[in-house]
């Protein structure tokens, strides 16, 4: 169930009607809204019970869920949810996020974060866990990889977002960066979501690679009933039968998740593509359906790239996107 409060309720307020839920042994989950704050409710529901709670003082209306995902669906929230990352918020302003595959040395980091406030983006990338498909491939630099990104972010007054890909690692994350990062390779470790739900971190969920719509929407419930609600959703591609693009771009899941849920959706043509001459117009086809921002991999010197070079953009490449883009003043 769904209880939506009536739009100026006080938290005592809120809590009060939490205390009524919880004595009558459902578990509650507050979401707060711009301006309206809303509770999800688990437990056995009955018409009787969204009857009695519409009874109750503050609260605007009861409305039961039908489906599966609950506190990620729009009806709990139908003006759609702002994320807020430091300054940035992701869900009201169109938001770039911009940065090199992995964290490689504090001059690429430096170099990097000054490219890309300059051209506009308004939040650093840089992976320092890196799940790589070989393990002799490049690992990443692991927390002096966390400390350069940090440095970085904190030069250039770019909040930053980097993966986390082990539970025993949430608190290093946490403590060198703004938002954290579950890859597609992990959207359905369940005891990861659960670790991350319990942080008050805002959390970028990539869809798993060959994860249907409602599986990355149940992900992202796993990290609300634990009682985060700072995520946002990333579409980045999913496997098909198509060998020249390294995955393919679902636009429709953008429109999906967004009419679906009330969470903000990214799209994150790189790794969609895998190709950097297809960035842009994947870029455009995402926002055009709906997406709330990019997430896109800049590297100074993309061939020498210790992943992912071949789908990096270099600055040139990525100022000119971003002046295409044009995105200063739409929402
Ligand atoms: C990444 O962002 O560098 C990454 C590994 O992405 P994904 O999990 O979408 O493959
Ligand atoms: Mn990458």
């Amino acid at each position: 169930m769904i209880v939506v409060m009536a739009q100026g309720a006080t938290r005592f307020e809120i809590h009060e009607v939490c205390a009524k839920l919880v004595n009558l042994d459902f578990t509650c989950h507050v979401i707060e809204g711009v301006n309206q704050s809303v509770i999800g409710v688990i437990g056995n529901i009955t018409d009787d019970l969204c009857e009695q709670a519409e009874l109750w003082p503050k609260v605007e209306k009861a409305l039961r869920v039908g489906k599966p995902y609950k506190l990620v669906s729009r009806e709990c929230q139908p003006e759609g949810s702002v994320v807020k990352v430091g300054s940035v918020l992701i869900g009201k302003d169109k938001v770039v996020i911009a940065g090199p595959c992995a964290v490689e040395t504090e001059s690429q980091m430096l170099e990097t974060a000054e490219a890309v406030k300059k051209a506009g983006a308004n939040m650093l990338r840089g992976g320092a866990y890196k799940p790589r498909t070989s393990p002799y491939a490049f690992q990443g630099l692991k927390t002096k990889g966390l400390q350069i990104l940090n440095e970085a972010g904190k030069a250039y007054d770019l909040p930053v977002v980097t993966e986390i890909v082990d539970p025993r690692d949430v608190e290093v994350v946490a403590r060198y960066s703004d938002m954290l990062q579950i890859g597609a390779r992990n959207m359905q470790n369940f005891s990861l979501l659960q670790e991350v739900g319990h942080t008050r971190k805002p959390i970028l969920l990539k869809r798993g690679l060959s994860s249907t719509v409602q599986e990355w929407l149940m992900a992202a419930e796993y990290i609300m009933a634990e009682g985060n609600s700072q995520v946002v959703l990333c579409e980045r591609g999913i496997r098909t039968f198509e060998p020249w693009t390294r995955n393919t771009l679902d636009i429709s899941a953008i429109a999906l998740a967004k009419e679906t849920s009330h969470l903000p959706v990214l799209a994150d043509p790189s790794h969609a593509s895998g190709k950097r001459s297809l960035i842009k117009p994947l870029a455009k086809a995402a926002l055009a359906a709906g997406a709330d921002g990019l997430i896109i991999e800049v590297h100074p010197n993309p061939d020498e790239a210790l992943s992912d070079g071949p789908q990096s953009l270099n600055f040139e490449e990525f100022a000119s996107l971003m002046n295409h883009l044009n995105l200063g003043d739409k929402k």
